[in-house]
């Protein structure tokens, strides 16, 4: 029997089956945009042919006025018609189903013309919306009727009608955003109008052989959001609609509560789903945080819901459904809910990718098939670079060998997993220990190879990271000064006060660990919903919980630094970064820019301020940790180049600034697929 007999199990929809329990949600990649539908066919059909049951590709604006941004996708003519053929024709080929996601920003779009229920600004737009009066109200609902019409005409298999998340559908249902006294607001009948009416015409217009997915927000995580009571009444009046599925929502964007990112628990908030069940009678779905088989697996098997939806593990890996069915989740290459290369990327306005599978979005430029001319290739360093090039070079059929100096394999990696919210990383040097083994690299750990030992290979890829950078302060030698590598490796006796030097990605997560006092509440549900106050929306309106946020009390004093004039972590992940930053203010962390670094000694650390050196102050501190950056370890390509031997640098070694995973993993598979 198969390990996972309920997310593998057939759901039948009456007038079609979906093969298993697995959509593939929505994400706006930026493929669309770019207008190469070869592309955008080869990404959704690798995932089709790799065994998803249903996707839902990303949101698609029914109007120009709903586009997420100016000229957002959408199905706006005959010829874009023609050019959504040509990818659900290639989905369909592969085996899959697909449906379009509608999704109408509403006064999160970024243009002066947007529009929502009243004119009230949202904290995370510069654009006031329109108040729409009735006769645009009709617009909106015939704009939706005439994309799920399209849909159905370029072949897809149905529609998401986009209704979480605070956008246009879900902006009228809270008093939060609709302050309308007309049929359209006011009473919660009349403020969930608008979203029944659109499922409701939309359902008329297509017939009953199609799927209509309606996403629902089920906690809204903002003040005056929806409570469970209403959650459920709008849910039956979305089945008494037409609606074929209901799909969860979990937050809207402009929430302060993290719902997606890798610190949040998995499976989070499955929980909020379940309640649901039993009170619709077409299938519901839940998401957010499930990334592995095994989680899904257990959602569905204690009744959670009737579906997973998972996004971004299908960034991670195409063949997620395919490897679990084949008996090798171990092989499934894990989304580790980053959001470095796909959310952090759309918000960046660069197509999307992923951290661990830099082909995805990629497939047509990034070719890893096997070669005809295997090489013997010898990789130096066994951290992200370093493996990543050896699984997708021993891949394609190159005969790899990979020296470290270390007894482990996974480099700056190990020291990732050891923060609290980054438990993800242990699961990704599983999964390249993982594929090491499977692609038959051969490892020559605690070994530190020299010039002699690559003589011989065909290629020889340096890999070998970086080094800390000497921030050269005066006193930095004393007893009291660590660098991140020894607090991180867990090998040094830490005092009471700290001072971090660097506000770096690795000043902050150093910050974190400090201040941490036992169990990370990331793999501890109960802890993290009280630490960021996600509350019961049975109980409390939007799932905030009564008395806010009650976090965990620090475990040290941590004074965190940095010599830029500016924001501390201003240049983190553009998704993530006010996670990190709300995470130390709650622990009391204390955050100063615009330092001069004068000298430590047995009181502290000793900075004065600006140009001029003003206001010397003593940061008191019994430790004091040096997060100072990185300059790449260059000193075996430099030996090897001395002697003429040719080498390829990647990764740290290549370019310290700006190193970090994505980087060193995009290289290193490039590398590979040229080799
Ligand atoms: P970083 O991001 O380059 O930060 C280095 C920090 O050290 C900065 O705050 C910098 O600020 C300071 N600094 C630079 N030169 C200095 C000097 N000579 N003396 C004193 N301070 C100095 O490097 P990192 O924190 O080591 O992180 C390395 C890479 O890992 C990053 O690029 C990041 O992408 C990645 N990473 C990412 C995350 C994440 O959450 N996404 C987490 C960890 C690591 P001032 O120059 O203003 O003093
Ligand atoms: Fe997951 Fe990170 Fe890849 Fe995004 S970039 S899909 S969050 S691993």
């Amino acid at each position: 029997m198969s390990d996972y007999p309920h997310l593998l199990a057939p759901l039948d929809l009456g007038f079609t089956t979906l093969k298993n329990r697995v959509l593939m949600g929505s994400m706006h990649t930026g493929l669309e945009e770019t207008k190469d539908w070869s592309r955008v066919a080869r990404f959704y059909s690798e995932r089709a042919a790799g065994g998803v049951a249903l996707i839902v590709t990303g949101g698609m604006a029914p109007n120009r006025e709903g586009g997420v941004f100016p000229m957002a996708a959408g199905l706006y003519s005959d010829e874009d018609i023609a050019n959504h053929k040509t990818v659900t024709d290639a989905v369909h080929k592969a085996g899959g189903k697909i449906a379009m996601q509608i999704l109408h920003a509403g006064r999160y779009a970024y243009g002066k013309e947007c529009v929502s229920s009243s004119a009230v600004k949202s904290p995370i737009s510069p654009f006031t919306p329109k108040e729409l009066d009735e006769e645009g109200i009709e617009k909106q609902i015939q704009d939706f009727v005439t994309a799920t019409l399209r849909a159905r005409a370029a072949g897809y298999d149905g529609v998401e009608i986009m209704g979480s998340e605070g956008y246009f559908l879900n902006q009228f249902l809270v008093t939060h955003v609709n302050k309308r006294t007309d049929r359209w607001g006011g009473s919660y009948e009349n403020r969930m109008r608008l979203p029944v009416e659109v499922v409701r015409r939309c359902r008329e217009a297509v017939g009953s052989d199609f799927i209509i997915i309606y996403r629902l927000s089920m906690i809204d995580l903002v003040p005056n959001g929806s409570t469970h009571d209403e959650v459920v009444q709008l849910a039956q009046a979305i089945e008494a609609a037409g609606a074929t599925i209901i799909n969860t929502g979990i937050g809207w964007h402009e929430a302060r509560i993290p719902t997606i990112a890798t610190s949040v628990p998995r499976r989070a908030f499955a929980w909020v789903t379940k309640k649901l069940m039993g009170k619709v009678g077409i299938p519901v779905i839940t998401s957010n945080r499930i990334n592995t088989p095994d989680v899904a697996e257990e959602v569905l098997a204690e009744g959670c819901a009737d579906m997973v939806s998972m996004a971004r593990p299908f960034l991670a890996d195409s063949a997620f459904v395919a490897k679990a069915i084949e008996g090798r989740a171990d092989e499934i290459a894990p989304c580790i809910g980053c959001n470095q290369a796909c959310l952090d990327h759309t918000f960046g306005g660069k197509i999307s990718t992923c951290l661990v599978n830099p082909r995805a979005c990629y497939e047509t430029e990034i070719d890893l098939t096997r070669t005809d001319t295997p090489k013997t290739v010898a990789i130096v360093g066994a951290g992200p670079a370093g493996l990543s090039t050896a699984i997708a070079a021993a891949g394609r059929g190159h005969k790899v060998t990979v020296f470290d100096r270390a007894d482990e394999i996974g480099g700056q990696l190990n020291m990732a997993k050891q923060v609290p919210g980054k438990e993800e990383f242990f699961g990704l040097v599983d999964w390249f220990g993982t594929m090491v083994e499977k692609t038959g690299v051969t490892l020559e750990l605690g070994k530190e190879a020299g010039a002699d030992d690559l003589a011989g290979f065909d290629e020889v890829v340096i890999a070998t990271g970086v080094l800390p950078r000497d921030p050269e302060i005066p006193g930095q030698d004393g007893p009291n000064v660590l660098d991140y590598v020894d607090v991180l490796r867990g090998k040094a006796e830490i005092g009471e006060k700290v001072a971090v030097i660097g506000a770096g990605g690795i000043g902050f997560d150093v910050s974190e660990y400090l201040t941490q006092l036992g169990e990370s509440p990331s793999v501890n549900l109960p802890e993290w919903m009280a630490e960021w106050g996600v509350g019961d929306p049975e109980e409390t309106r939007g799932g905030l919980a009564a008395g806010g946020p009650k976090p965990e009390a620090a475990a040290r004093k941590v004074t965190l630094l940095q010599r830029k004039n500016e924001r501390l972590g201003k240049r983190l992940g553009k998704t993530t970064g006010w996670i990190h930053r709300a995470a130390l203010k709650m622990k009391n962390v204390e955050m100063i820019g615009g330092v001069n670094y004068e000298r430590i000694d047995g009181d502290g650390l000793h900075v004065s301020f600006g140009e001029a050196r003003e206001r010397p102050t003593l940061i008191e501190a019994d430790t004091i940790v040096l997060c100072a950056g990185q300059v790449s370890d260059r000193s075996l390509a430099d030996a090897l180049s001395a002697r003429g031997v040719s080498c390829h640098v990647i990764g740290g070694a290549d370019v310290a600034a700006e190193l970090d995973a994505k980087r060193a993993i995009n290289q290193g598979t490039r590398l590979a697929a040229a080799l």
